[in-house]
């Protein structure tokens, strides 16, 4: 096959299909319960036919779509209700990377004189990402010894030329939650933007608090909360890519907005100019089947699954590096996690490597069943035995 040219004539379509079902059954798929590397999992399938529905539909030019705006606002208006926001602005995104860029973006735009961003070694790389293209100078906060954001530390280093201070609601390795709360209340008193990463909390905080878990306070509850980034392609179970922004203050916003004259809408306050809609269609439809009760539901069986395969691993002999882990992330303690996860690839289980500690990372999302576990269990043993001695 020539990958490198388009064909002169066109091919006949059993021809391409037969191709794309190739890549289809060489990729690995959530469905078959051998990915615990991961943060996303199969959609659910009326977010799948939802975005099947909208693949043609562009909020980049909101003025030909009436109908899908709407549906935009109201999955805003969920994601704001889940997170206690009253009619704060916001954005469906690409993803957590878009959401934490735009965050910053905004927070820049604000107060073009500060130039530092404060958070922890645990924050997400997209933090990096923005400081480097806003021009912004990061500045690393020691964690205290359950891997969160150290506060009394931040209060010690927090000064005026601050632009932003970023605080995770759920590590992406761990699972960790900084204290809010308190980083909240030193920013508010300092006059310093606050963004807060729920990228992957966002969709399991809400939930395990409505469990009666033992959970802090977060969201935009927390007075000194500016924004917050939540991702509805992780834990909300909607196609990728769906991200979302939400920010308390509208009039903020307005600092990253630029006039399209070409489009419909005279501004734009997005990253992206257009837009695919398939996701936030397929969000809408996912968050109204499910409702509350249907994500507590899915996050009670992934922190039951937790629980479980946390069990099974301590049996093996592995401890865990949080212990009860905070989400449905799994950290265990080894020296050579790179090697057992090797291991584990090379019999096509998928694990990955957290670094804030090394260690092996587990992600119990909801395609990773009781059984999946179960057949897992012996290939974790097999491949603890080779390494961890
Ligand atoms: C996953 C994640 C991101 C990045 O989100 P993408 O959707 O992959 O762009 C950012 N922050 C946290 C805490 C995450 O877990």
């Amino acid at each position: 096959m020539d990958v490198t040219n388009v064909n002169k004539k066109g091919l006949p379509k059993k021809s391409v299909m037969r191709i794309l079902n190739r890549a289809y059954t060489t990729d690995m798929h959530f469905r078959d319960g051998r990915i615990f590397g991961s943060m996303c999992t199969e959609p659910h399938q009326i977010a799948r036919s939802s975005h099947a529905m909208f693949f043609e539909t562009n909020l980049g030019n909101p003025g030909l779509c009436p109908g899908t705006r709407v549906l935009e606002a109201e999955v805003i208006n969920m994601i704001s209700g889940l997170l206690h926001g009253k009619k704060v602005a916001g954005h469906i995104v690409n993803g957590g990377n878009e959401a934490n860029i735009t965050a910053l973006w905004i927070a820049r735009n604000n107060n073009r004189r500060r130039k530092k961003v404060l958070f922890a070694k645990s924050a997400h790389f997209s933090i990096q990402k923005a400081c480097d293209l806003l021009g912004l100078t990061p500045v690393t906060v020691p964690m205290d010894r359950n891997y969160r954001l150290d506060a009394e530390i931040l209060r010690k280093k927090i000064s005026d030329d601050v632009c932003s201070v970023v605080a995770v609601a759920g590590t992406t390795e761990l699972g960790a939650v900084d204290p809010i709360e308190e980083i909240s209340e030193i920013c508010a008193e300092r006059c310093v933007n606050l963004h807060v990463d729920a990228a992957f909390g966002g969709f399991v905080l809400p939930f395990l608090e409505e469990l009666g878990y033992p959970i802090e306070l977060f969201d935009f509850r927390c007075g000194g909360v500016c924004s917050i980034s939540a991702d509805p392609h992780k834990m909300g179970l909607a196609t990728i890519p769906s991200g979302c922004l939400l920010v308390r203050d509208t009039l903020k916003m307005k600092r990253i907005a630029v006039r399209t004259p070409y489009l419909t809408s005279e501004m734009q306050t997005s990253l992206s100019g257009t837009r695919a809609s398939g996701a936030v269609a397929g969000t809408y439809a996912v968050m109204k089947l499910l409702g509350r009760e249907g994500y507590r539901k899915i996050v009670k069986r992934c922190m039951n699954n937790t629980e479980y395969l946390l069990n099974e691993a301590k049996k093996i002999g592995f401890e865990p590096v949080l212990d009860p882990p905070p989400m449905n992330i799994l950290c265990l303690k080894t020296k050579r996690p790179e090697k057992i996860c090797s291991e584990l690839m090379r019999r096509g289980w998928v694990a990955s490597v957290a670094v804030n500690p090394r260690s092996l990372r587990l992600v119990i999302m909801p395609h990773v069943t009781r059984t999946s576990i179960d057949n897992f269990i012996p290939e974790l043993k097999r491949a603890y035995k080779q390494w961890s001695r």
